[in-house]
């Protein structure tokens, strides 16, 4: 554990100096002579690691992996005081690194009312009916993850099938409502909302946002992109309100919240895309205690250029608090909007709405600036890119920073969804070593309305495009954009591997991952993009002891099957930290 500490003393010291700190060798804790702690055996072992790719167990001792063999190789490995676990066939993997999600965002998630499963607009209104007759005078409802393509019909009237909001405002007359789409780029809000925030007939568009209104000009409620902030901001003034106390213990219930869904879910890392420094604050308080079982990698989201060059250089953390807590990278800057909601920032027109390409965000000057100062300081820079010009612009911008700073080593920069490219532009990701960073089940998603939204042509060129960004050498991490999706890595794993959508279809199959693939896009690849592959991301000797064992082989058993597996335990540095409850008739 000192060593450890050291490295990352090492780390800390020369990360502000130089691009690519000193990393102490996996193999360094090869060498373990008396009992491990842990031998988990009888099952099958797939490492990730080329070296040894599969065994039927693993030695554990402390926080890290010993060994990996066969039964007989470590049964030296077992003593008095070992914790031996009889795997009983099952498979053993890396435990998942989910390289893109919202780690606060799950827990607030799991406050929230769930739209996800709705079917249509009305069962929504139903939801906000129930809470509302719950809720404290003036508190907000929130409720997360609706999605107009996925309702079974169109709510009457609509306008670009969206509903208006007064059934909404009927149910809910005096708490204000917030719904968030599950993109996260557009709200709908009651009329109680709308008048909190002063938002009426003339109130403009601001920058990088829309209200959406009828042809007569009335706005129906929902709000695009930016506009959502008009609402969001007054919720927060009342949030501010709260005593210290108060909104301790809310975040902390959250994060709480949060960590357990990842440990049940087999996620044993998870990247926070975005969170400020205050949160980031409160998270590295909460991993000293202790109070997080899981590992995570937060991207730091600046108020402003000014607010990043300020605060930056005093932020840089790697693997704080037994490597619970890294924080090398910016996050959440978003070049353009979601392809749901029309605002992806596209070349050409939309094809079901040829008025509009979409939306840049952030423009990409502001992005440039922020990106300067975070290769200054030696931060990995992740921006969100849909649309293939956003894509492409901030592809230009990326080899345009890396031309001038040729000096810069192994950034590691990421481009978040990756989503829609141009042929033209698939290779750049290998050429400029700039990680595709995207979140497989978004295929299977946004499948249904992608050609729609894009015609054929566009989308067999670069929709989701997995084979022809591996085959030209790009390096995929996957992730669930969470609470975008669900952060549960199965459906998105068989999503990679099969590409099918619920209808039975099969959205570009071309593009499918195999499962090694899959797998590797969700353990070694993620643990690089992460910048922690020196010590997670495979079972190797000397790497932290991070698994997962699963229900059933998700690596052979039938495609159809994949779905059906579960996590029966999670550990995280040789910790178990979630097992399942098997009911009789259960496990295999
Ligand atoms: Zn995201």
């Amino acid at each position: 554990m000192k060593a450890a500490a050291m490295a990352g003393i090492l780390s800390v010291a020369l990360g502000q100096h130089a691009i690519h700190a000193q990393r102490q060798s996996p193999q360094r804790w090869y060498w373990q002579r008396g009992p491990a702690d842990l031998v988990l055996r009888h099952g099958r072992v797939v490492t990730m690691d080329a070296r040894q790719p599969e065994g039927e167990a693993v030695a554990v001792a402390g926080h890290r992996i010993v060994a990996v063999g066969t039964d007989t190789d470590l049964q030296r490995y077992i003593g008095p005081t070992t914790r031996v676990v009889d795997l009983r066939g099952r498979l053993l993997i890396p435990g998942f690194i989910d390289a893109h999600a919202h780690f606060m965002g799950i827990g607030q998630s799991l406050k929230q009312l769930d739209l996800t499963k709705a079917h249509t607009w009305d069962d929504i209104v139903q939801m906000v009916a129930a809470a509302a007759k719950q809720a404290k005078p003036g508190a907000w409802i929130e409720g997360r993850g609706w999605h107009q393509a996925k309702w079974d019909r169109s709510p009457e009237p609509n306008v670009d099938g969206l509903p208006y909001n007064d059934s909404l405002s009927r149910v809910s007359p005096n708490n204000p409502v917030i719904l968030t789409h599950a993109s996260g780029h557009g709200i709908i809000v009651n009329a109680k909302a709308m008048e909190l925030a002063g938002i009426g007939p003339t109130t403009p568009n601001p920058p990088g946002g829309e209200i959406v209104r009828d042809a007569r000009g009335h706005a129906i409620g929902m709000l695009r992109d930016r506009a959502a902030g008009l609402v969001r901001r007054v919720q927060q003034q009342q949030l501010d309100t709260r005593t210290p106390a108060e909104v301790e213990a809310d975040a902390e219930e959250t994060v709480r919240l949060a960590a357990h869904d990842l440990a049940s879910k087999g996620v044993t890392t998870a990247s926070d895309e975005g969170e400020s420094f205050k949160t980031i604050d409160f998270l590295k308080t909460l991993v000293g205690r202790g109070q997080v079982p899981i590992r995570l990698w937060v991207l730091v989201n600046g108020e402003s250029p000014e607010d990043l060059a300020a605060k930056l250089p005093s932020y840089w953390l790697d693997g704080y608090g037994d490597d619970h807590l890294s924080v090398r990278g910016i996050g959440e800057i978003t070049a353009d909007g979601a392809l749901g909601t029309h605002s992806a920032w596209f070349l050409k027109p939309y094809t079901d709405d040829p008025s509009t390409s979409g939306l840049n965000v952030t423009p990409v000057a502001r992005i440039r600036q922020m990106a300067e100062i975070a290769l200054k300081d030696g931060f990995q820079v992740s921006v969100h890119a849909i649309g293939d010009r956003a894509n492409h612009e901030v592809l230009d911008l990326f080899e345009a920073i890396f031309k001038a700073h040729p000096e810069a080593r192994d950034l590691r920069w990421r481009i978040e969804h990756a989503q829609h490219l141009t042929a033209a532009d698939i290779p750049r990701f290998a050429q400029l070593h700039v990680i595709a960073s995207m979140q497989a089940l978004h295929a299977c998603s946004d499948g249904p309305y992608v050609v729609q939204r894009l015609g054929e042509a566009r989308a067999a060129e670069g929709a989701y495009a997995w084979r022809k960004l591996m085959d030209r050498g790009a390096i995929i991490a996957n992730g669930t954009d969470a609470p975008v999706e669900d952060v549960d890595p199965i459906p998105n794993f068989d999503c990679a591997v099969t590409r099918r959508l619920k209808d039975g279809r099969t959205f570009f199959p071309d593009e499918r991952m195999t499962r090694a693939e899959a797998l590797r896009s969700y353990t070694l690849n993620a643990a690089y993009a992460l910048f922690q592959d020196d010590r997670l991301g495979s079972i190797t000797p000397g790497k932290l002891a991070d698994l997962v064992v699963l229900s059933k082989d998700i690596m052979t058993i039938p495609a159809g099957q994949i779905g059906t597996a579960k996590v029966d335990q999670t550990y995280v540095g040789g910790k178990l930290v979630y097992e399942r409850t098997v009911t009789s008739g259960g496990g295999q």
